[in-house]
């Protein structure tokens, strides 16, 4: 009974965030905690209670490997919070105690930069464009720009290829398209500009051995609105025909075993909302189409994500099966997270299957390239942190994380050509 008289008062509702005059969205004294979940009625509960009310903000789902959810809290919802914490034994930490502190710490770059743009803070959309025109106008010669397609507001979402020479074996990389997931294109520019401008002998023969193809800011909406509104904002822009929740999760909106095994909602207002149909979002439309359009071109596909420090691969859409080529995913795996082990940062990754290691999550961009196009490399690369700082990194952080993808990738790609899966 008192579970009910709980869930029935938190029905009703203010926002979830104050704004204040700069237009922002401001997450004062909102605390992230993780908890520890021991059975499945604590699971319920916890499903159930961050289904119920805006004042919950999932920063990570339940997942059998730690057994943990990471959830953000609006300090109104505090007590009632701990009260059911307490009634049901669920045990839990906090991991942030005020995000709007991590929220500010964020702004303030990590060191100072040479050039205007480097890897010391986040960057917004046309920063990030107007880095990306230098780039072609730097290096005419061998990059290229592609157009994906139109986001649901009209921007344009870019993409830059890369390429020494005809003949070459694609790899395509695609970021961002969870919009709050900041270290993610900061990842992808860094990597463009490796790519560009190193000297070390393995970057330069990575660089040149294939063609890649990077999509830097994929949710461009999203991501503007992230920098802009709410940091937290997670999915696409486009408003729901008879819902007042905007926007589709991208990585669920994709028609390869759309919506199937609970791995998305149905629910407008859930952050994993799929769609009220596959590929309902222009976004995703898109991809998918300029992706069959070069569909004879690349054989690596990789999506960029945050947080947890994981390389996942196929399937998200089922734990009860494994593709037929995962012993060689694994070994791929491998390569890339001890890599990134031996780094001076002694970062741990681990890799496996989305729905085995991680959770079920059906209708991703990898799972599509994987089972529709026939890839059979497809990775999501969930970078730093494990939950400290969550989807706020601190800008310090960035150069670590990218320099640990750039060792990850090189491992990750020798291992493909080895078992034979650039053609
Ligand atoms: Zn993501």
């Amino acid at each position: 009974m008192r579970f009910i008289w709980l869930f029935a008062s938190l029905v009703v509702l203010a926002s979830a965030a104050t704004i204040k005059d700069t237009g922002k969205l401001r997450f004062d004294n909102h605390s992230v905690y993780k908890l520890k979940i021991s059975n499945k009625l604590q699971l319920a509960i916890v499903n159930k209670l961050c289904s119920l009310s805006e004042k919950y903000d999932i920063w990570k789902d339940y997942e059998e490997y730690s057994k943990e959810v990471h959830v953000m809290v609006n300090p109104a919802e505090l007590n009632r919070f701990q009260i059911l914490l307490k009634l049901a034994g669920i045990s839990n930490e906090v991991l942030i105690p005020n995000v709007q502190k991590l929220i500010d710490d964020e702004q303030v770059p990590s060191g100072r930069d040479s050039s205007t743009f480097g890897w010391t803070r986040y960057y917004e959309l046309d920063e990030i464009e107007a880095w990306l025109d230098s780039i072609f106008a730097a290096y005419p010669s061998v990059t290229e720009e592609f157009t994906v397609g139109q986001s649901y507001e009209g921007r344009r979402i870019r993409g830059i290829k890369i390429s020494h020479g005809t003949n070459k074996r694609g790899i395509f990389i695609e970021s961002n398209i969870h919009a709050r997931e900041w270290i993610t294109s900061a990842s992808a520019t860094y990597f463009i500009n490796e790519l560009l401008t190193s000297q070390d002998t393995e970057v330069r023969n990575l660089a040149e051995s294939y063609d890649w193809y990077i999509v830097p800011v994929f949710n461009v909406d999203g991501f503007e609105y992230s920098h802009t509104k709410n940091r937290m904002w997670r999915k696409t822009r486009q408003p729901h025909a008879t819902n007042s929740c905007i926007g589709v999760d991208g990585n669920r909106n994709f028609d390869s075993h759309w919506l199937e095994n609970n791995g998305a909602s149905s629910n407008p207002c859930s952050e994993t909302f799929a769609g009220d149909v596959a590929f309902s979002e222009p976004e995703a439309k898109a991809l998918s189409e300029y992706l069959i359009s070069i569909q004879d071109k690349f054989d690596v596909y990789l999506s960029f994500h945050s947080y947890g420090q994981w390389l996942l691969s196929p399937y998200g859409h089922s734990a009860e099966e494994l593709p037929e080529n995962y012993d060689d995913l694994q070994e791929i795996g491998t390569a890339f997270v001890d890599a990134i082990q031996n780094m001076v940062y002694g970062t741990t990754y681990v890799r496996g299957s989305t729905a085995t290691t991680l959770y079920v999550a059906s209708g991703s961009s990898v799972d599509w390239v994987f089972n529709e196009l026939d890839k059979k490399v497809a990775y999501t690369i969930e970078y730093r942190d494990t939950g400290r700082y969550g989807f706020v990194l601190p800008p310090a952080q960035i150069k670590p994380n990218c320099e640990e993808l750039m060792t990850g990738m090189i491992a990750l790609i020798k291992k493909t050509n080895e078992l034979g899966y650039i053609v």
